[in-house]
């Protein structure tokens, strides 16, 4: 069974307050919408995800940090911008999974029980029964009691069959509350799966402290260090930080010998506690002779990223008594965040001398030291 994610992020979220609408706003410095492409991109059984945007949001523009595969425009109502993802959905999948993208924490277990009861139901939501005492209230009085027994609160991802589900949003005339509702009008049965209490929807302001303080019980933060030095020998060039520079000395080494980017791959790392360099590319294997250095830095990204983790930040230090850094270091932030897919702002390229000093002082060679900062994706 193909399963596509459909994510809504059409709604204007006037209630949490701000200049755009909640899904387009930070949360722990992404956008909250992100959080919810991301999950679902990871998870192995959702071969396709689509995101629903308001018109206005495309025309604005907004851009999802995390691209999806898919982008459809919404339409007036919420039931509208269903129809409409479903509709642009209905030949690509055999299932779908309508999420609200207010909800940044959903996690995987709670997609994979939904996807389960698919197997066996057209149709599937997560939800938890309501535990709290129900009250009828009238002028701030309690004025009766509800029976809790049988209650829940919904969730989503709500997932159903394709094209039972699209039938009934083509078939429905009424304002639901959700896709279960549209689902139940059309006959088709809904069965419950566990919800998860941290799957929450930020609705108001207070939300996004809450999302946060449940995000920070999640954070993992790594730190790495990385060092390396590379000796002058005959050559009339240097690549450092993945920047050519003219010089009358060439810097040695097995690949093309970038002394400050083999620090900051290294610091990567360390900080996934996954060896170095030398371990992921021998210098005994002739395939990485004079190889370029973004392989190396490229292939770190790679495994943090699948390890879970985001680079933060990078810090490197180049000590050297020449060339001369400072005309350079632009550059070599630039090259640097292209490849590791950051802002240039979390990066860092700064050098120092070591006061003539040591070899390095004595100039017969670079020396570089890097720093880096993983957290959870
Ligand atoms: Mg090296």
């Amino acid at each position: 069974m193909k399963t596509a994610a459909l994510i809504l992020a059409a709604g204007r979220g006037t209630r949490a307050g701000g200049e755009l609408p909640k899904q387009w706003q930070k949360l722990m410095g992404r956008q909250v919408i992100s959080y919810a492409i991301e999950v679902f991109k990871r998870h192995p059984k959702i071969s396709h995800v689509a995101l629903v945007m308001n018109a206005d949001d495309i025309v604005a523009p907004l851009t999802p940090d995390i691209a999806p595969d898919q982008i459809i425009t919404g339409g007036e109502t919420r039931q509208a911008s269903v129809l409409a993802g479903l509709e642009a959905l209905k030949d690509s999948a055999d299932a779908v999974l309508i999420h609200d993208g207010a909800r940044p924490l959903i996690a995987p277990n709670v997609i994979d029980r939904v996807i389960d009861a698919l197997q066996t139901h057209p149709g599937a939501a997560p939800a938890l029964p309501v535990t709290d005492a129900l009250w009828h209230g009238e002028d701030g009085t309690v004025a009766g009691m509800q029976d809790r027994a049988g209650l829940f609160r919904a969730q989503t991802p709500q997932g159903f069959h394709l094209p039972e589900i699209l039938s009934a949003h083509r078939a429905n005339q009424t304002d639901a509350a959700d896709d279960v509702a549209v689902a139940r009008a059309a006959g088709l049965d809904v069965t419950i799966v566990t919800g998860d209490e941290s799957n929450i929807k930020i609705t108001t302001r207070d939300d996004f402290a809450r999302a946060a303080k449940l995000m920070d019980n999640k954070m993992d933060v790594r730190c790495g260090n990385g060092f390396d030095v590379h000796r002058f020998g005959p050559g009339d060039h240097v690549w450092l930080c993945g920047v050519k520079l003219p010089f009358d000395h060439g810097l040695q080494g097995h690949s093309d010998a970038d002394v400050g980017m083999h620090a900051v791959t290294d610091a990567i790392y360390g900080a996934l506690g996954a060896g170095d360099i030398g371990q992921h590319f021998p210098p005994s294997d002739p395939q990485w002779k004079g190889a370029a250095s973004h392989i190396f830095l490229e292939h770190a990204v790679s495994l943090a990223e699948r390890s879970g983790y985001r680079i933060s930040n990078v810090d490197c230090t180049l000590i050297c008594e020449f060339p001369k850094i400072g005309p350079h270091q632009d550059a070599m932030k630039t090259a640097l965040a292209k490849i590791m897919k950051l802002d240039t702002n979390r990066l860092s390229v700064k050098a120092t001398t070591s006061e003539r000093l040591g070899f390095t002082g004595r100039g017969e060679g670079i020396a570089a030291m890097a720093t880096a900062t993983l957290v959870t994706a």
